[in-house]
C-alpha cells in the first residue's frame, strides 16, 4: 500500500490511516490522503497501466488508499466514455469539445466513484452502518455500495428530493428518512444521533475517501487523451470535492 498518511488540510497534523477517521482530531477541518508518490512513479508505468484489464476506476490501484490485497467494494465504476463532441462544439464555436459520460456509472452519476472507495475503507477499517445526507445521487449511491458490501446505509433526505432517488435508495435495501428541511437540516439529523447509533458519517469531506474515488476521473481523461489534458474542464463540483 503506498498511501502513507492522512493529512489535515488546514493544520497539516497528521493522522493514522489505519482507523476510521472522519475530520482532523484537533481543527475539525477535512483530512486528505497523502501518498509516497515517488514510489508508485517508479512501480506505475503509462505501459503497466495500458496492459490492465481492469477498466474500473481500480486500475489505478497504486494511488488508492485501499490495501492491495484487500478486495475492493465495486460495482464497475469509472472507465466511462470521452466521447468528442462535434457538433455541440459547433454551435459553442468550440473546435475541440469532448463529454465524459458519467451516466454510465453503476448508479447514473460520478457520485460512484466515491461511494466505491469511501464504502471500500469504510468496511475494511470496521464500519457496519453508514450515514449519509442526501438530495440525491449521493444517497443513491452509498445505498448501492452498502448493499454490495453488505453494510447497513442510513440515508436522510429533504422532502423535496425526486421520488427516483427516494425509490432507488428503498429498494438497495437503505433506510430512508426524509427531513422536513434543508440537507443541512439532514446532516445536522446526523450529527446528533450518530454517536449512540453507531453511524459512521459519509458526508462529503467528513471522510477522507469519497475524494479519493472522485480524483479517478482526472487520471481517466489523461489517459483517455493520451496523457495529455484539456485546456479547460467543466466538472460537477457536488459537495465540492471535484473541485479539489
Ligand atoms: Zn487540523
Amino acid at each position: 500500500m503506498f498511501l502513507t498518511h492522512l493529512a489535515c488540510s488546514a493544520c497539516d497534523t497528521e493522522h493514522d490511516p489505519a482507523w476510521l477517521q472522519n475530520l482532523c482530531t484537533k481543527c475539525q477541518k477535512p483530512l486528505l490522503a497523502k501518498y509516497d508518490l515517488k514510489t508508485i512513479s517508479r512501480k506505475l508505468t503509462r505501459q503497466k497501466l495500458r496492459a490492465r484489464a481492469d477498466s474500473s476506476l481500480w486500475r489505478f490501484r497504486e494511488l488508492l488508499p485501499l490495501p492491495q490485497n484487500v478486495d475492493p467494494i465495486s460495482l464497475g465504476e469509472g472507465g466511462t466514455p470521452l466521447l468528442r463532441a462535434d457538433r455541440f462544439g459547433d454551435q459553442l464555436g468550440l473546435a475541440d469539445l469532448w463529454i465524459k459520460d458519467e451516466s454510465v456509472n453503476p448508479t447514473q452519476s460520478f457520485k460512484a466513484r466515491g461511494m466505491s472507495v469511501a464504502v471500500s475503507m469504510a468496511k475494511h477499517l470496521g464500519a457496519t452502518k453508514l450515514a449519509v445526507p442526501s438530495a440525491g445521487n449521493a444517497g443513491s449511491a452509498l445505498a448501492a455500495y452498502a448493499a454490495r458490501a453488505g453494510l447497513e446505509a442510513h440515508i436522510f433526505m429533504p422532502y423535496d428530493t425526486p421520488k427516483l432517488n427516494v425509490i432507488e435508495c428503498r429498494e438497495f435495501g437503505a433506510r430512508v428518512q426524509l427531513i422536513d428541511g434543508l440537507i443541512t437540516d439532514c446532516a445536522a439529523q446526523i450529527a446528533r444521533r450518530k454517536t449512540r447509533e453507531e453511524w459512521f458519517e459519509m458526508s462529503t469531506l467528513k471522510e477522507p475517501y469519497r475524494l479519493e474515488g472522485k480524483k479517478t476521473l482526472g487520471y481517466e481523461l489523461a489517459e483517455q487523451l493520451g496523457w495529455w489534458l484539456p485546456d479547460v474542464i467543466l466538472y460537477p463540483t457536488g459537495g465540492g470535492t471535484g473541485l479539489i
